[in-house]
């Protein structure tokens, strides 16, 4: 972690230094006025995905859902449950495959729900299959455990 973290909205892509990823709860973005983590983890757009992976340095997960999944639905709550104990260190975000097709074909997904963790830019680990709230945290951390410590 270093002593400036470079966050992006969720909600407008917009880029954030903040001192102390520490009081980051709390912070708003400098561009929309949002609150950087609300606790709920945002759907986004290619755009702000692209800028979540690539301009953001917390790692960043992304569960990559569609309307008429169920388990998709059934997963929902713990993805909440697990952003609101991992945020600030790691950033979750969701991604609706069927609005986002291009994004979901460059990622290669082939069943949802598939939750892909992104670490500098790069592909840390993927898994497909609802998960608990525990189950989602565990394997963010396994995968990460300087970040998450
Ligand atoms: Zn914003």
């Amino acid at each position: 972690m270093t002593q400036q973290d470079l966050v992006v909205c969720s909600k407008c892509g917009g880029v954030n230094r903040l001192p102390a990823i520490r009081n980051a709860k709390a912070a708003k973005c400098g561009k929309c006025g949002n609150r950087l983590f609300s606790g709920h983890p945002e759907d986004v757009d290619a755009q702000v995905f692209d800028r979540q992976i690539t301009r953001s340095n917390l790692p960043v997960v992304v569960d990559i859902w569609a309307p008429w999944c169920g388990p998709c639905k059934m997963m929902a709550p713990a993805y909440e449950a697990a952003a609101q104990e991992l945020e600030p260190h790691v950033r979750l975000i969701k991604l609706n495959s069927d609005r986002e097709q291009a994004v979901a074909a460059r990622l290669g997904i082939r069943g949802i729900p598939t939750m892909i963790l992104f670490h500098g830019g790069q592909e840390v680990a993927r898994v497909s299959g609802a998960m608990s709230a525990g189950q989602i945290v565990r394997w963010v951390r396994d995968h990460l455990p300087m970040a998450t410590a």
